[in-house]
């Protein structure tokens, strides 16, 4: 296969099995992850906030949750740990505007599966959840 193609294969997963749950607070990352993601058929559920992630997170069956860190009302970070204490085999990849040194050895302590830095490329995100929806 050429190179064209596999990254079209990449890009156009097929996820309509899934269920992933986005928290994020700002509007033009929701749009970005709104783009990206509705080609894959992924059913989206969207928290602003780690204490509303949370409450996603307990009254449904989730595949996946993309966390943003630096939320109102409860970070990423409190979020995250909660949510492994309710099921710890859901992957949670954080994602973060912040890259600041030991920032991604704190993501892994409270429980992340992996970590991307923002502006995020479309293809690392495809690629990253890639590895761990398609098992
Ligand atoms: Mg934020």
């Amino acid at each position: 296969m050429d190179t064209n193609g596999s990254l079209n294969e990449m890009l156009t997963q097929d996820w309509n099995d899934k269920v992933i749950l986005v928290v994020e607070d700002i509007d033009t990352n929701k749009i970005f992850f709104d783009a990206a993601l509705r080609k894959t058929k992924a059913k989206i559920l969207w928290a602003i906030d780690g204490k509303e992630a949370i409450e996603m997170f307990s009254k449904n069956r989730i595949d996946l949750v993309l966390m943003d860190l630096q939320l109102p009302i409860m970070d990423g970070y409190t979020a995250t740990r909660e949510i492994k204490k309710i099921n710890p085999d859901i992957p949670v990849i954080a994602q973060t505007a912040h890259v600041m040194s030991g920032e991604r050895e704190k993501c892994m302590e409270v429980g992340c599966d992996d970590y991307l830095a923002k502006p995020i490329r479309l293809q690392i995100l495809m690629d990253t959840l890639s590895r761990f929806l398609n098992k």
